[in-house]
């Protein structure tokens, strides 16, 4: 053999055996923002992803007075970021258009009507099916949003829609939830602004987080309903958490920050991973459409 099949031979051995690593290394270099891919690379994007998208839905609230306004938008934004760099997929430009009416009284909120954060999800959608996503993976990262998103999926069987929208909440696995917890120091429980949310800003933007004044004003349950054992309302979250502040977050830690981040995303990506491998939830929707313009088969 000539040194010059020899190296030919050489090169096509390397080909086929990294033929994998290039055939990733095209797409890994694939932006996972959406707004980052030019249009050609939203169409590899899209096939990358096996035509999925992550909507990482957050909030503008106010956070304790030592927060962002924007905390659970970055937190789940970053979760969301992370967890698509491990597993690839489109995560949306930030989306925070939810449910904060509860927090209206606090400056800095932005609180939608419900007929636009309805109307403006499912357009969202509507769009990312137009453009060929399949697909839809709803991250929420705000509490306030936990019993909307879940009716909102109840309401995809309403009519046909080209796409199978998938839930996953970032705090869905007990074992990271008991780690996490494991590794906090608060003596008061929390939820809200707390150890756990301050040390996630912390580990993003520790120039946003003003710790002291995490000691500003109190995070402890105010109790104001504690006499309705047997019914909840609308107005128990002003009651308990006036301050929309629930928690310790002068406790927070750029190290349990980094942790969250770390545990949430893999959380994140093995549902993304998930989503990606499923194929009985579109089949079966699709029948259940069918099957609903016609019950029981009759006509
Ligand atoms: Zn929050």
């Amino acid at each position: 053999m000539s040194r010059f099949i020899l190296s030919l031979a050489l090169s096509s051995l390397l080909v086929s055996a990294s033929g994998e690593a290039q055939t990733n290394a095209v797409p890994a270099e694939l932006p996972v923002k959406l707004e980052e891919l030019s249009s050609p690379k939203f169409v590899q994007a899209l096939e990358k992803s096996g035509h999925t998208c992550v909507i990482a839905f957050g909030i503008i609230e106010k956070h304790g007075p030592h927060l962002p306004v924007g905390t659970d938008l970055m937190q789940v934004r970053e979760m969301c970021l992370r967890a698509a760099r491990r597993e690839y997929t489109i995560v949306f430009p930030d989306y925070y258009f939810g449910q904060i009416n509860e927090a209206r009284h606090q400056p800095g909120t932005i609180a939608y009507s419900h007929d636009l954060i309805w109307n403006l999800l499912q357009e969202t959608c509507d769009e990312l099916a137009r453009n060929g996503v399949r697909k839809i993976i709803l991250v929420n990262g705000h509490g306030g949003n936990n019993d909307f998103v879940k009716y909102f999926s109840m309401s995809q069987l309403e009519r046909h829609h080209p796409y199978t929208l998938y839930l996953v909440d970032p705090w869905g696995s007990p074992a990271v939830n008991e780690a996490v917890q494991a590794k906090t120091k608060s003596t008061q429980p929390g939820g809200h602004a707390d150890e756990t949310e301050t040390s996630m800003i912390m580990a993003l933007h520790p120039e946003l987080v003003h710790l002291e004044e995490g000691k500003a004003e109190s995070g402890a349950d105010q109790k104001r309903l504690s006499h309705l054992t047997h019914t909840s309302t609308g107005i128990a979250w002003y009651a308990g958490y006036p301050n929309h502040y629930s928690g310790q977050g002068f406790n927070g830690s750029v190290e349990l920050g980094e942790f969250q981040f770390q545990e949430y995303a893999k959380w994140i990506a093995a549902a993304i991973q998930e989503v990606k491998a499923d194929t009985t939830a579109p089949a079966l929707q699709e029948k259940f459409y069918r099957d609903a313009l016609n019950p029981g088969g009759k006509k």
